[in-house]
């Protein structure tokens, strides 16, 4: 068993057998998940999609929670690339890389080839998260997601440009030696088995009215925009992972969507 978003992280035999006592005891449902035209069997630990969230990362006034995807794909190099002035006008990471020594033509090449768009030896040393993780006048944002909706990109067309984790973050999903998916939202019951961060004050209501994330974020997040996981990230669900697979969770949690809701991926700041 692995982590089917991080390649690189092998799970302990302690922590399978962990996860998969975990899937024995709690309520699941089986459903079919389509990934990129492929399709696996879920067995998805479906409270946890009750969750109430609120993503709202355009008025977040917190850096962006993902810290370092696992990588771009030729779309985002591509449009970080025919946008250069603009990515480096936002995140510095072009000015900071020519401080650094290197020429734009090195630049360039470490855009088209290097996992994070820098060269290893700057990840982590001179950027201490996302080279696209910039301050747009008051507020954190990802430079890649703002290009595409300045560029006028369907909520369907950034998901396609930008990182996958970055899109579905921080849902875990992990896959078996059969090809099966188990599939959770991170909550408090079950965060242990997680690997992605899911401390954040947009998956809990009484850490976003902390002293601690009033002080980043004055006006806090309103209790009342605090919707169940499955309905928060709907439509980024439906086109990642496939209608089936909504539909089963909708079905089975009897609940029914709103009209509308990608608008907040296209938000123009
Ligand atoms: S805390 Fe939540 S809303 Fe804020 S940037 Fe992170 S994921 Fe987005
Ligand atoms: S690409 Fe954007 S969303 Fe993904 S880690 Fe970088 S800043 Fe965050």
């Amino acid at each position: 068993m692995k982590y089917f978003m991080h390649n690189k992280e092998k799970i302990s035999p302690k922590l399978e057998d962990q996860i998969k006592k975990y899937f024995t005891i709690t309520k699941t449902i089986e459903t079919e998940v389509t990934i990129e035209g492929k399709k696996y069997i879920a067995i998805v630990d479906i409270n946890s999609f009750l969750l109430p969230t609120n993503f709202d990362c355009f008025n977040c006034l917190t850096n962006c929670c993902v810290q370092f995807p696992y990588e771009f794909n030729k779309k985002s190099r591509k449009i970080i690339l025919e946008n250069i002035r603009e990515y480096d006008h936002l995140t510095k990471a072009v000015s900071i890389l020519k401080e650094e020594g290197l020429t734009e033509v090195e630049i360039i090449n470490s855009i088209k080839h290097d996992n994070m768009m820098i060269p290893e030896i700057h990840v982590e040393k001179t950027f201490d998260r996302c080279t696209c993780s910039c301050v747009h006048i008051d507020r954190n944002l990802c430079a890649l997601h703002k290009i595409c909706v300045d560029k006028g990109f369907s909520m369907e067309e950034i998901i396609d440009t930008k990182p996958l984790w970055c899109s579905i973050y921080p849902l875990e999903i992990l896959i078996d030696h059969h090809g099966t998916l188990y599939i959770f939202v991170p909550t408090k019951t079950n965060d242990y088995l997680a690997l992605n961060d899911s401390k954040f004050p947009c998956m809990d209501i009484q850490m976003s009215k902390s002293p601690y994330f009033r002080r980043e974020n004055p006006i806090g997040f309103e209790k009342d925009d605090y919707k169940p996981f499955v309905i928060s990230y709907y439509p980024i669900l439906k086109y990642i992972l496939g209608q089936t697979f909504v539909n089963d969770i909708m079905k089975t949690l009897e609940l029914t969507t709103t009209k509308d809701l990608d608008v907040q991926y296209n938000k123009k700041i």
